[in-house]
């Protein structure tokens, strides 16, 4: 018996990409929802490829990335629908080799459809996303991993709330690959993609940083969510103009500023700017207790 049927209940299909599915499933044994991303392989694919999603995956345990548990590959026959079929053999596709991923359900969707639903986001609650996205980076950074596809519909929320990032399908390591040219072609989502993809040059864990500023632009600007601005930002000699006349946030636009470099060198890492939030932070609650203390 194969191991998907044997110790998985699939449910409803939560989430489709470019690579594969991802199917809300119920595991038998323990009994708890949890999500699984299944990868046809196809021939010309090396199974290492595919696997370094969950490799990349099973090295960061964060409470702010996607929770991994387990992959394998199987052999999978897509079953036939055809009516003719005159055999039972006959009713089953050619052998094929799938991909699963089980991963932590985050029941909450994709950032991606939170921002398309919610008009305007309170500010306090684009503050607590920013962290936790900022959070994992910082743990994505310390074991050297670049992620190379960070874009809204690749962080998750489960149904506490909680901002989780998800889709390590590009990721890698930096150490690694520096002989290859695999860190040279541009890769992941067009629109969140850094200057220095474009231009073909070994790229670093920058461009991750490149496209937090557009997401947090998103998560700070409600009125310039669209994929036409966030073009026009990306790739713009003036993004401090474009943050004006979208009026995005006062306190969060420095920050957006500083990621939106041309230059990676001068964009801050992750935890640079978890350092400028706390500063921040300190600024707010002093600003608050004099408040208080002249009332
Ligand atoms: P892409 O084309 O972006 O590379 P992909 O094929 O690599 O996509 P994912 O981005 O991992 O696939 O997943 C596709 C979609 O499935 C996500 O956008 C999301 O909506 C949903 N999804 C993926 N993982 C989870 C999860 N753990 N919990 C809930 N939903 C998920
Ligand atoms: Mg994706
Ligand atoms: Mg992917």
């Amino acid at each position: 018996y194969p191991k998907y049927d044997r110790d998985y209940i699939q449910h409803e299909e939560i989430g489709s990409g470019f690579y594969g599915k991802v199917y809300r499933c119920e595991a038998k044994l323990e009994g708890t929802d949890c999500a699984i991303k299944k990868i046809l392989l196809t021939k010309s694919e090396e199974v290492q490829r595919v696997f370094n999603e969950a490799k990349m995956l099973s090295l960061v345990r964060h409470p702010n990335v996607v929770g991994y548990y387990q992959a394998w590959i199987e052999d999978y026959r897509k079953p036939n629908n055809s009516k003719t079929r005159k055999s039972c053999s006959s009713s089953y596709g050619p052998r094929q080799k799938m991909m699963y991923i089980h991963m932590e359900l985050c029941k909450g969707g994709s950032l991606a459809s939170k921002l398309a639903k919610e008009k305007e986001l309170r500010t306090d609650m684009a503050w607590s996303y920013s962290r936790q996205i900022l959070e994992a980076l910082q743990c994505i950074q310390r074991k050297n991993i670049i992620h190379r596809d960070l874009n809204p519909k690749n962080i998750f929320i489960d149904d506490s709330g909680t901002v989780k990032i998800g889709d390590f399908g590009l990721a890698m390591r930096k150490d690694e690959d520096v002989s290859s040219n695999k860190n040279l072609s541009p890769v992941g989502a067009a629109l969140y993609r850094a200057p220095e993809m474009r231009k073909g040059v070994c790229i670093t864990n920058k461009v991750d940083m490149f496209a937090l500023g557009l997401i947090l632009f998103e998560l700070f600007c409600p009125r310039g969510r669209s994929e036409k601005v966030i073009q026009m930002l990306n790739g713009s000699e003036s993004p401090c103009e474009i943050c004006e006349e979208y009026k995005v946030d006062e306190t969060a636009k420095p920050l957006i500023l500083k990621l939106l470099r041309t230059d990676p060198l001068k964009r801050p890492s992750a935890a640079d700017l978890l350092q400028d939030l706390d500063t921040l932070e300190v600024t707010r609650k002093n600003t608050q207790e004099t408040e208080i203390q002249q009332r």
